[in-house]
């Protein structure tokens, strides 16, 4: 059995980075965890005419990785900048 790749948005369901409404499966706007903005201006990419790239970018804050990124190191990225928040908001 082939395993399944791993991709931007089991690390994205892992962090919890909240996913926001339209898109599909392939392509979809998220809450941006770097800055925060909720408006849609963070964009995950998973599948790009067919073929998996894994990409993201926020067009607000400017932070986004292109193709051939590791999973796993954006999880590492994005993680500090979700426990600061959190810390701030209370949660932690
Ligand atoms: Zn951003």
């Amino acid at each position: 059995m082939k395993a399944k790749p791993f991709t931007i948005t089991d690390v994205g369901v892992l962090l919890g980075v909240q996913r926001l409404p339209g898109g599909n499966e392939d392509s979809y706007n998220v809450v941006c965890p770097f800055c925060g903005d909720e408006r849609g201006k963070c964009n995950f990419v998973v599948i790009k005419s067919g073929e998996l790239v894994n990409v993201y970018h926020c067009f607000h804050c400017g932070a986004g990785a292109g193709k051939g990124f590791d999973p796993p190191v954006y999880a590492a990225e994005c993680a500090p900048p979700y426990a600061v928040r959190r810390k701030r908001d209370g949660d932690l």
